[in-house]
């Protein structure tokens, strides 16, 4: 028979496979396994019917290295020598204007290959001559296609004895690549466990074991028939039938992690996307997580074919620490279906699973609190991050997630801490700095918890920003310890305070002029307890904020405008008041002490260390 060219497209795609520089060649067994499966799949639905057509459906590999030739063989549906050559000599429409869009850019063409394969062709990448034999279901004849590449094929009549088609790849002559790999029983074990671990009908080959013989003399070579594949994912199994060790190990060996995960969390969705997954939460985040080497991401699987390692659309970044599986039968293994589809329907998946894992965190809360606070610890910043990267948008969903730690000795929720508010208490108190300890010793955290309201101490980088987006939970603003709106004290000390103030405002005009752009502005606190002088900032950038801010490149000009606090019950204001009408060079040198210890109070180093201990030794001599 004639040899017939294939059409212009596919010709180009074969082309394209037959000089693939593509390193993950072999994905082609992948494909060729999947088309198997989907013609056994084809058959089984008419066997529903037709019990004509009910037989053992399996898949099976042979690898022949004399003849150098991996064989695929299903006992599918078939095909006839029209559909031999309308299937194998053209390949999908609608993918292919799509496809040579992209195949402009070869960067691209690659991830396309390795994403979601290009079916059939892909052979071509390790074969030089491809033979396939089919016989249709219900037909007697059956009919072989023959190809050496682009050069065309040839069709012609054949033997089979039943439905089915065999796909014979005669192997490339090993160069670079060893081609040769893809027939030993090692390869071959790896590549279905690896990629088609989860197709529903047996994978089964030859394989062979070395037993030894009975007398103990030497070894006995046994030949035997094993199923390669496992069926059945686990994430497609009920939940309740699944033991937690079977999760526990299906965890370890899929990622690298030995420390069991801290939840499991499983979901079958159908709706306007139709997914099943199985997530997991790390008990420890991964050594690399906080770097850029971290990939985070999803393993994809369209209908348990493995069809991407990490996706990384199917998860936003805040909740990058999830791992886990998702198997939807809505996308399509082949490129013949457009990708911006494919695009859409994983943004659906997306979305769907993000909803699903923050209720999931938030039953979490609720069920197991100890191992909650023990995961936030961990993995709460990012949480917070993500509360903050969208500028506040997530914040209806993520709040309630969050969990504090308070000065009553224990982690709180805010809703838990405005369920706990005194009923005289106006707003929610929090502190925020480097760490728990230093925060209790504020004067201003101590002067909150003396009046019997609770603070919440905020460590990470992140929670003031967050704080200042949310503003306010249950209507109760969220207000820092250090603010000059604290407003906790009684009528009768504000009304003390103010007479103070007004009777020191020359005293604090001459401070503020002493310590010139340095300082904002200069008042008196009644919230400094042993300390004589603090500092806060004014306007919306606190100095924990300009802290973080400015340690970023770029950014280290970045500074709070400070108000320095003077505590007029302390020894200090007094000798203040009397250098101001004795001695104004001392006095001006008492102020920059004041503030350079209000600076330490609050965590900020001296710009000039050995002038501040001059000073100190200054006053106490
Ligand atoms: P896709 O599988 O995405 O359609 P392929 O290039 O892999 O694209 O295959 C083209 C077509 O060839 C398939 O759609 C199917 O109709 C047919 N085909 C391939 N392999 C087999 C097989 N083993 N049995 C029956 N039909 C097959």
């Amino acid at each position: 028979m004639a040899l017939k060219q294939f059409k212009a497209e596919s010709k180009r795609l074969l082309d394209l496979m037959i000089n693939s520089i593509y390193t993950n060649k072999e994905i082609f067994l992948r494909e060729i396994i999947s088309n198997a499966s989907d013609a056994i799949d084809k058959l089984h639905f008419i066997s529903l019917t037709d019990s004509a057509a009910a037989r053992d459906f399996e898949i099976r590999i042979d690898a022949d290295k004399n003849a150098r030739t991996l064989t695929v063989t299903d006992n599918g549906i078939g095909m006839t020598a029209a559909e031999l050559e309308s299937n194998l000599g053209t390949i999908a429409k609608s993918g292919t204007l799509d496809f040579k869009q992209k195949n402009a850019k070869s960067d691209e063409k690659d991830s396309l290959i390795g994403q979601f394969g290009v079916g059939f062709y892909s052979c071509f990448m390790v074969a030089d001559e491809v033979t396939v034999i089919s016989r249709k279901y219900g037909e007697d004849a059956a009919n072989k296609w023959t190809s050496k590449g682009v050069s065309g094929y040839t069709v012609t009549a054949a033997e089979r004895e039943t439905s089915g088609t065999t796909v014979i790849l005669s192997l490339k002559a090993d160069d670079d690549v060893k081609y040769s790999e893809y027939l030993e029983e090692y390869t071959l074990r790896r590549l279905i466990k690896h990629y088609s671990d989860y197709i529903r009908y047996p994978i089964v080959m030859q394989v062979e074991k070395t037993v030894p013989k009975k007398e103990g003399e030497g070894n006995d070579i046994e030949v035997s028939i094993e199923t390669l594949n496992s069926m059945v994912p686990i994430w497609k199994r009920k939940k309740n039938e699944v033991k937690k060790e079977e999760y526990e190990s299906f965890y370890a060996d899929k990622f690298s992690d030995y420390n069991p995960p801290a939840r499991v969390m499983t979901a079958s969705i159908e709706g306007a996307v139709n997914y099943n997954c199985l997530l997991f939460i790390p008990s420890e985040p991964p050594y690399d997580y906080f770097t850029k080497a971290y990939k985070r991401g999803l393993q994809l699987y369209s209908s348990g074919v493995l069809i991407m390692d990490n996706c990384e659309k199917l998860l936003p970044d805040y909740l990058g620490f999830v791992r886990g599986v998702v198997d939807s039968a809505d996308l399509s293994l082949n490129i013949s279906r457009e990708m911006l589809q494919h695009d859409r329907q994983l943004s659906e998946i997306a979305k769907s699973l993000e909803k699903k894992i923050l209720s999931e965190l938030g039953k979490w809360l609720k069920e197991d609190r100890e191992a909650y606070e023990k995961f936030f610890g961990k993995f709460g910043m990012t949480l917070k991050f993500g509360a903050y990267e969208s500028f506040g948008t997530k914040l209806p969903q993520l709040k309630d997630l969050f969990v504090y730690y308070s000065t009553e000795g224990k982690f709180v929720t805010l809703k838990e801490y405005v369920g706990g508010m005194k009923e005289d208490q106006k707003d929610i108190y929090y502190a925020a700095g480097s760490d728990v300890a230093t925060l209790r010793s504020l004067p201003q955290v101590t002067a909150v918890t003396a009046k019997g309201y609770a603070v919440l101490l905020m460590t990470d980088n992140v929670d003031e920003f967050v704080v200042k987006l949310m503003d306010k939970y249950d209507e109760k603003t969220l207000r820092s310890v250090s603010s000059d709106k604290l407003d906790i004290e009684t009528e009768e000390e504000k009304k003390a305070n103010k007479e103070k103030a007004d009777s020191s405002k020359t005293l604090l005009d001459e401070v503020k002029t002493a310590l010139g752009t340095n300082v904002t502005e200069v008042r008196l606190s009644n919230m400094l307890g042993e300390y004589p002088s603090g500092l806060t900032a004014k306007g919306e950038l606190s100095i924990e904020m300009a802290k973080v801010l400015s340690a970023m490149p770029g950014n280290e000009k970045i500074r709070a405008q400070y108000v320095l606090e003077l505590n007029p019950a302390h020894p200090m204001f007094a000798l203040a008041e009397k250098l101001l009408a004795e001695d104004k060079t001392k006095f001006g040198r008492l102020c920059v002490l004041l503030y350079t210890e209000a600076m330490l109070t609050v965590g900020i180093n001296p710009e000039n260390p050995s002038e501040f201990v001059k000073l100190i030794n200054e006053f106490v001599s």
